[in-house]
């Protein structure tokens, strides 16, 4: 066999601990102008994407992440129109967040051009119906100076960011939050890529210690994302009105009709609700935030 080559993701050195991939082929890697991106296929994950030794996206389990980002803040909010997503480069959120008719306007601000450039490539599943849609506008920034300057307004602000290493660490400032307060509408929400408790489980209280300071409900939800390994993933979750997260099923699945009852894989109804259930150990430690 040619020599196989074995890719790991390294975020979680710091434990002594790594995932590593058999690369069946690498399509795409290089120092981009932020940071370090691999792209190759695996035999049981298809494409995997990582970025400074972090998984991204794999084409097997995108659904999960992507579903959840989108759908939970949309479907809560009930009015959703205007959107922003900061980071979110392979633009599966985007693909996910387009599904709904009520949504007019999608802003994507995302730092990295090669990594929109290379989805166009190799992701074109999400940046095919994202980039052809007339709501969709990309703007290739950093989301921290977007937020603090923008005059425009957004219900909803999906922060899809890498981890917070590299470019990605000033989008789990205060600051930046602060910045996203300033352009979320009245009774907007704000939702995070917010890490693995079970592994990080500072960044997770870190963050909600912040939302706490500029919202009224500062809290998250989970789901389970077998390539963001160490068990559940959390989703940050900031908005001023508790009820938010707190919605019926019955209204969620009305919603959901009325947005389209397009397919999904992950999300449903009742799972947006269970979402917001946390398991105890992350519970108590949401609880202990001041
Ligand atoms: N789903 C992935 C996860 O959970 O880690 C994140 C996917 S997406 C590829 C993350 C994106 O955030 C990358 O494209 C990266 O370039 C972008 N990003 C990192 N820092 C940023 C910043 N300061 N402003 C805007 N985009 C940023």
């Amino acid at each position: 066999m040619a020599n196989d080559r074995w890719i790991s993701e390294t975020l979680f050195d710091d434990l002594g601990f790594r995932m590593t991939y058999k690369a069946d082929r690498v399509l795409y890697e290089m120092q981009t102008e932020h940071q370090h991106l691999v792209l190759f296929e695996q035999s049981h994950f298809g494409k995997v994407l990582m970025l400074d030794g972090a998984t991204q996206v794999t084409t097997s389990d995108e659904f999960v992440y992507h579903e959840m980002m989108a759908h939970v803040p949309i479907l809560a909010h009930g009015k959703a129109k205007d959107i922003l997503i900061v980071g979110g480069g392979d633009c599966g959120i985007a693909e996910e967040v387009l599904k709904h008719k009520s949504v007019k306007r999608l802003v994507q601000v995302e730092i990295d051009q090669s990594v929109v450039d290379f989805s166009r490539e190799h992701f074109p599943e999400f940046t095919g119906p994202v980039l052809s849609d007339k709501r969709f506008e990309l703007v290739i920034a950093d989301g921290m100076k977007y937020v603090a300057d923008t005059d425009r307004r957004f219900d909803v602000v999906i922060v899809d960011s890498t981890d917070p290493q590299g470019p990605g660490a000033v989008l789990f400032s205060e600051e930046f939050y602060a910045g996203v307060k300033r352009c979320l509408k009245p009774g907007g929400v704000m939702v995070t890529q917010n890490g693995v408790p079970f592994f990080q489980p500072d960044e997770l209280t870190g963050s909600i210690e912040k939302f706490r300071k500029l919202w009224k409900d500062g809290f998250c939800y989970v789901a389970a994302i077998p390539t963001y390994i160490g068990g559940h993933m959390t989703m940050g979750w900031a908005s001023d009105d508790r009820k938010l997260r707190q919605v019926a099923v019955k209204t969620v699945a009305q919603r959901y009709a009325r947005a389209g009852r397009f397919q999904t894989r992950y999300w449903t109804p009742e799972v947006h609700v269970a979402a917001f259930a946390l398991p105890r150990f992350i519970a108590d430690s949401v609880a202990a935030v001041k």
